[in-house]
């Protein structure tokens, strides 16, 4: 991400290799402070009612208007099992049980690290969020594979469908890298 002032000291900064570094990275000309930078985690949920899952078709960019899994950036200070759980309760107004990690995914583009995990919704319970145009309950023949709002999303959700057939919980890694090979 671009840098132009040093957020420390309001000086401008310059993109150089620190000593003992081999990474590029905006240092402030005035104090010196190097400002690293690097990936941030979201984190989310497929919670499951009696055998539907919850999605959300988002009301904010990016993606907007597409369908997701509950998911949002960490706040610091909570875990990734409470940042999932907190982003349920407000995309989805659902109060989720967190279950077992799911899949962790690389986006390496967008310089984020997604961390899904199952969920149990104990009741049908749930709304729309602020951050959310509509939510629904869905069974698997109904998700709108087309008009999902992220490839990461998606990996999530077959995974999580096809280790429910299997009856086994297994944790899935991938990558995601549009740098070198575009999305479409
Ligand atoms: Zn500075």
């Amino acid at each position: 991400m671009q840098m132009n002032f040093c957020s420390h000291c309001g000086q401008p900064v310059r993109l150089v290799i620190p000593d003992g570094d081999n990474v590029q990275r905006h240092v402030c000309v005035a104090c010196g402070t190097v400002h690293y930078q690097n990936p941030k985690i979201v984190a989310g949920c497929v919670p499951e009612y009696e055998g539907r899952i919850l999605l959300c078709r988002r009301a904010i960019e990016p993606r907007l208007g597409y369908w997701t899994i509950p998911a949002g950036f960490m706040e610091n200070g909570e875990t990734t099992q409470d940042a999932a759980r907190r982003e349920a309760a407000e995309e989805a107004l659902a109060e989720v049980e967190i279950g077992s990690l799911l899949a962790v995914v690389h986006v390496l583009h967008a310089d984020q690290v997604h961390v899904m995990f199952r969920a149990r919704l104990p009741a049908p319970q749930f709304g729309v969020g602020r951050e959310s145009l509509e939510v629904m309950l869905c069974d698997e023949a109904g998700i709108p594979w087309d008009d999902m709002a992220f490839r990461s999303v998606s990996f999530a959700l077959r995974r999580y469908l096809d280790d429910r057939r299997n009856r086994v919980e297994q944790h899935h890694f991938t990558t995601i890298d549009f740098r070198r090979q575009p999305p479409g």
